[in-house]
């Protein structure tokens, strides 16, 4: 053998190690535990060409791992998935370390926040704790690479006796996440098999691949929403805090074949600077491994920007985990893909054109494509980050000490130094909401009992808040509750100028979301807070005697789940048209025969019942439950739609889902008073050519064919779009949100131009910002809101009436400012916006359309503008 072979022939043992080739009986398994592996278990290697892991199998799986594997695997059922799959937590460790789980738990905690912890009790934990690393799979489950390769992982961490994986074992708690979305998987799963060997074999999901709202899971890491997201997120940011995080996803497939670690230009500022190192420390093991196992077409510091929304991977920098993603080039499923080498190419950031680089020396030559090559891959990436934590332990628990003390000190140091949010806000329910958030992410928050004053003279009432920066998680404080600008630099836009497109959002503030007022204070407020150490909630009271009836306050978005359930037992409930004493335009009146039902409400909803003084008479109006109709397409489905599904569910309106069939149907006027449009392109409700959609849609040529089974090829049609008009002719309400206005506005032809329309970035650009807006709140669809307040604007369509002869037909409802119109986010180009019309209703036949621009239910968590949606959805005077 010479010199060359032998070194060929040791790459390859290593390559055959770090890929787990097909197991050799008995190979790492001690004399009498036999470890099945995945082949053997699922009858098929991990990544095999047209064959998917189904997640109840992969269930299974590892309840078995956790039976054969002498006490290395414990499988934990965080509870339901939204349609009521197992979400499973599997933790990998040493036997011995498994039985001293929750003392290693409460160690790393104290590493985590050493707030009143002594550094020798900290140089302990380090010399005996434990690295904590957590990484989750297929969060997008059509992206499979993880929820496939995890099996496999898996079973190589518990069956292999090398010094590598016994390091690992003994160093690390490894929490991993097999699947993020199992509903997803389930679904992505059935259909691909469903037309595998068919004509449309890998074609994409007709609707969401998740219940409620598809691709938008990871955004949902900033309120958790959702139940798998509510498991993760208190897995990581309250329970375990762990050093490292790596969630793993696919992108489209023609760049590099796996991007790992560091993220690319722009950072988003205020973390602890270790926490950016790691990611490069982390990601530079990665790709050296990668390479090892001879592993091409790995790129890294490229193409995802270290700021981006707040999704899982990008909040955790400001929990103090190095927040990572794995992004891998897709196949088409479990489909392989063929690539000419022409057809890779680079066009990202950082990786501008596909030949070597310093950040991609070893570029992929193209050919076929297969999961196969996406599970390799990710596996050695999910096993280098467990492999780096083993190597350097000591290292990693004392820097996340670091970490943790230093950006406590930064909060203590710097200003502000504290949010103060009042108790005194125009909806305090909703408060209760942004303070149980905050909590959610392992925030520390402070209740006063008595009230507080600040050195600048502000008083704050009983039962205010209050957030010190000066614990760990002061970065993530800071872009939840304050002031946030997008940075606008040299690494966001173009030599030329032109805004480089953020990754989402150009701000998270949650608190400018929900309409509630925190305010920065330069001084630290001492004494009389206690640490709220449970969710806050409330209980409404209920006025004794109400000879008149119950008042319910307008401006409580609870109001209106309230109301609903007033509804739900058939109660008349009346609205308030005008102001008069101790009433407000937008109140509900409630009869004093509802009595017996209002204490139940009370406590459900959290709503006073105060008694009415005096009947208003004719200041109030009956109000109605409208019979509401949504439009659902396929095409992937819409997830603005979803969440609006979701938001409905919560505050208890009954709706209607509604496909192509039934709106082409016509009639719409038996079943339906109000109809909706989410959020969508013209194309996509039309079903016209041009609607794109889909994260990794391919090119649509006549000649190729269309993947997409011809039941799921949706779009309302000219027939859809005669009946939607028919509909609102005869007195139906149209209500369009964001993109959708374009369908009202270019389908009805109304006297509406969208001014932002045919602007290049370069003029107007506007990622997810929040703006101010002035408010006709003696509007009906206005009722409950302040005078002036902020919406999200993202992307989104800002209007002029044009004038004509029957401008008495149109109402303004929200404008946007005069001048100094962003609050927070990135807003270019100002003049093309300040004053212009934000949200308006306009009169057509018997019915109205209702054009809302912005995000008023965005993500479900702009619960500030809730209320314009939701009183479209109550019947009374327009
Ligand atoms: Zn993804």
């Amino acid at each position: 053998m010479t010199a060359l072979t032998r070194r060929f022939a040791g790459l390859m043992l290593i390559a055959a190690i770090g890929l787990g080739a097909p197991a050799v009986p008995g190979r790492g398994v001690s004399a009498q535990t036999k470890i099945t592996s995945p082949e053997q278990f699922f009858g098929f290697q991990m990544g095999a060409d047209r064959k998917l892991v189904h997640w109840p199998k992969a269930v299974e799986y590892y309840r078995l791992l956790e039976k054969e594997s002498g006490g290395k695997v414990k499988v934990v059922d965080m509870g339901p998935t939204e349609m009521g799959n197992p979400f499973l937590l599997v933790i990998i460790t040493s036997p011995a370390n498994q039985a001293r789980l929750e003392q290693y738990r409460q160690m790393n905690l104290e590493l985590s926040d050493p707030r009143g912890v002594s550094e020798a009790e900290i140089k302990k934990i380090v010399a005996d704790g434990k690295v904590v690393i957590c990484q989750t799979m297929s969060m997008h489950a059509n992206e499979v690479g993880g929820i496939n390769m995890a099996p496999e992982l898996t079973y190589d961490l518990v069956s292999r006796t090398d010094a590598d994986t016994q390091r690992i074992l003994e160093n690390v708690i490894y929490l991993e996440i097999p699947s993020f979305n199992p509903d997803g998987a389930i679904m992505i799963h059935d259909f691909y098999m469903k037309y595998v060997g068919t004509e449309y074999e890998a074609a994409s999901l007709p609707w969401l691949y998740h219940k409620y709202i598809g691709h938008d899971n990871n955004r949902d890491a900033l309120t958790m929403n959702m139940k798998d997201s509510q498991y993760v997120g208190k897995l990581m940011f309250v329970d375990w805090k762990p050093q490292a995080y790596v969630d793993h996803h696919h992108m489209g497939s023609y760049g590099a074949r796996i991007y790992v670690p560091p993220y690319a230009e722009p950072i988003r500022p205020m973390a602890d600077p270790l926490v950016w190192r790691e990611m490069q420390w982390y990601g530079g093991h990665i790709a050296y491994k990668e390479e090892e196992a001879g592993l091409s077409g790995v790129s890294n510091t490229s193409q995802y920007s270290g700021w981006g929304h707040f999704g899982f991977h990008w909040i955790t920098p400001f929990h103090n985990i190095a927040g990572m993603l794995t992004e891998s080039a897709s196949a088409r499923l479990a489909t392989p893909l063929y690539i000419d080498p022409s057809q890779l190419a680079g066009g990202a950031r950082g990786l501008e054109t596909y030949k070597e680089q310093m950040n991609f020396p070893n570029p992929w030559p193209g050919g076929w494509w297969t999961l196969r090559g996406i599970v390799e891959r990710q596996k050695v990436s999910a096993w280098a980050t467990l492999d780096l934590a083993a190597r350097n332990k000591e290292t990693v628990l004392w820097n996340a000490y670091l970490k943790a003390r230093r950006q406590t000190e930064r909060g203590a140091a710097g200003k502000p130094a504290a949010y103060a949010i009042s108790a005194n806000q125009h909806d305090p329910l909703t408060l209760n909401k942004l303070v149980n958030a905050l909590m959610a992410h392992g925030i520390e928050v402070q209740r006063s009992p008595k009230g507080f004053s600040t050195a600048a003279g502000m008083t704050y009432p009983a039962g205010s808040f209050y957030v010190s920066l000066a614990q760990p998680k002061m970065g993530l404080i800071r872009y939840l509750l304050g002031e946030t600008h997008y940075m606008d630099n040299e690494h966001t836009r173009r030599p030329d100028g032109t805004p480089i497109r953020p990754y989402d959002m150009g701000q998270d503030v949650l608190a400018e979301f929900m309409g509630i007022k925190a305010d920065p204070l330069d001084d630290a407020v001492t004494g009389d807070v206690v640490t709220v150490t449970a969710p806050v909630s409330a209980v409404g009271n209920v006025a004794p005697a109400a000879r008149f009836g119950y008042v319910l306050d307008g401006r409580l978005n609870d109001s209106f789940r309230a109301v609903n359930l007033l509804w739900d037992k058939g109660v008349a409930v009346r609205r308030v048209r005008a102001a008069g004493t101790g009433i407000r335009a937008g109140d509900w009146i409630v009869p004093a025969s509802a009595g017996p039902l209002a204490a139940s409400i009370a406590r459900q909803t959290g709503v006073d019942f105060t008694a009415l003084g005096a009947d208003p008479g004719p200041a109030a109006f009956d109000s109605t439950r409208l019979r509401i109709g949504m439009y659902r397409r396929y095409r992937g489905g819409n997830m603005d739609e979803g969440w609006t599904r979701w938001l409905f569910e919560q505050f208890g309106f009954p709706f209607a889902e509604v496909y192509d069939a039934e709106i082409r149907a016509g009639n719409l006027n038996a079943k339906y008073d109000v109809f909706i449009f989410a959020d969508d392109s013209t194309a996509m409700i039309t079903g016209e050519p041009g609607g794109g959609g889909g994260e990794f849609q391919r090119a649509s040529f006549a000649g190729v064919p269309d993947t997409t089974p011809p039941e799921y090829r949706s779009g309302i049609g000219s027939d859809g779009v005669a009946a939607i008009k028919d509909f609102v002719r005869k007195g139906g309400t149209l209500l369009t949100l964001g993109g959708a206005t374009d369908f009202a506005i270019t389908r009805f032809g109304l006297p509406v131009r969208n001014v932002v329309a045919g602007l290049s970035s370069k003029e107007f650009f506007c990622p997810g910002s929040t703006l101010r807006v002035r408010i006709d709140n003696a509007h009906p669809l206005a009722y409950g809101m302040p005078a002036e307040g902020l919406v999200l604007f993202h992307y989104s369509p800002a209007f002029d009436v044009v004038a004509t002869d029957f401008n008495h037909r149109n109402e303004i409802v929200v404008r946007y400012a005069d001048r100094n119109v962003e609050r927070s986010g990135w807003l270019n180009g100002e003049k093309y916006i300040a004053s212009k019309t934000a949200m308006a209703t306009v009169a057509h036949g018997a019915g109205t359309i209702v054009l809302i621009g912005f995000r008023t239910q965005n993500r479900a968590q702009t619960h500030g503008t809730y209320k314009f949606l939701f009183n479209a959805l109550v019947g009374g005077p327009r």
